[in-house]
């Protein structure tokens, strides 16, 4: 089959149409295409919802797994490979509800992948209910009355779980989009992108019209981002959770906080194993003329010597 470097598939991409699933759909293949990354060094992680099957319309590699486990599907991933580009596409609800403890586990130990979060405050595959997105008070159509539970702001719990990269996007603005997944997929560390995309079958507050009256650049007001120096993250980290705590009248997308100088785990990994990103675990041998390099039945009789110990006590 000819490599087909605009990452289309021939699978139907059978989400709603007019869902802005489209939208970050195209904003991946625009970004992989423009950074001229190989199918096979790109891989593209999934959980369960809409936004789940991403991978089967993108041409690299790709894992649609369980709910709310994509982030640890890729960080093995990842550490087995650090050459890889690992990319995780989830929803709101798969990757700030059931996954919730994946993302924050991710963000403190920087490890260099990126997270895009479908944020459409509904649960669309099921029909509609309030994610863990949607303010309380907010009644989207599907709710017989308003959502009595506070939102998660994905920004804030990425700026203090410790990603290096924060952004939010829009998932209409594909040039935009693409451009911040880019800087995001080249960032060395863990990067979040919260992706504001409509849900046009259950969403009937957060609209296209909502938004469109709404959402800014950063980068069209002077925003800075960028910490060069270990000195400024502390000023930048507190400017950028004022940042994110805008919403309503006025939506900032664009890099909130962009830190080029923290070290991500692959390079403290390096630190202990010097020969790590030379020899990662899917590049070593597993077997030499037929014979498994480990030996499991001393490892097997290790385990088996250990339970009879503790049946015994
Ligand atoms: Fe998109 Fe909503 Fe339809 Fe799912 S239910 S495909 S999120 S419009």
């Amino acid at each position: 089959m000819a490599l087909r470097m605009d990452y289309k598939t021939d699978v139907w991409v059978d989400w709603c149409p007019g869902c802005g699933d489209y939208g970050i759909l195209a904003g991946i293949q625009t970004a992989l295409k423009e950074l001229n990354l190989k199918p096979w060094e790109v891989v593209v992680v999934s959980g369960i919802g809409c936004s789940g099957k991403t991978p089967h319309f993108i041409y690299a590699n790709g894992v649609h797994t369980l709910h709310g486990r994509a982030i640890p599907f890729a960080t093995g991933i990842k550490l087995a490979n650090p050459h890889l580009k690992v990319i995780v596409s989830g929803g709101d609800g798969d990757l700030l509800g059931i996954g919730a403890g994946h993302l924050v586990a991710l963000g403190r130990r920087n490890l260099d992948i990126t997270i895009l979060v479908h944020d459409n405050q509904v649960y669309g595959l099921t029909k509609g209910q309030a994610s863990p997105t949607l303010p309380a008070g907010v009644k989207t159509k599907s709710l017989p009355k308003p959502n009595l539970q506070d939102a998660i702001n994905p920004l804030l719990l990425a700026l203090s779980s410790g990603y290096s990269f924060v952004a939010r996007a829009y998932a209409l603005d594909i040039k935009h989009l693409s451009n911040i997944i880019k800087q995001a997929v080249q960032h060395r560390g863990a990067a979040l992108i919260d992706i504001l995309q409509p849900c046009i079958t259950y969403n009937d507050v957060y609209t296209k019209n909502w938004y469109a009256k709404r959402v800014y650049k950063l980068e069209e007001e002077g925003w800075d981002p960028v910490v060069k120096d270990p000195s400024e993250r502390e000023d930048k980290l507190a400017a950028a959770v004022r940042k994110a705590l805008e919403w309503g009248e006025r939506v900032p997308v664009g890099i909130l906080y962009w830190d080029k100088t923290k070290e991500s785990l692959e390079d403290r990994i390096m630190r202990r194993i010097p020969t790590y990103t030379e020899k990662p675990p899917a590049m070593q041998a597993i077997e030499v003329n037929g014979k498994p390099v480990v030996d499991i039945e001393k490892i097997l009789k290790i385990y088996s010597d250990y339970v009879v110990e503790v049946g015994r006590r």
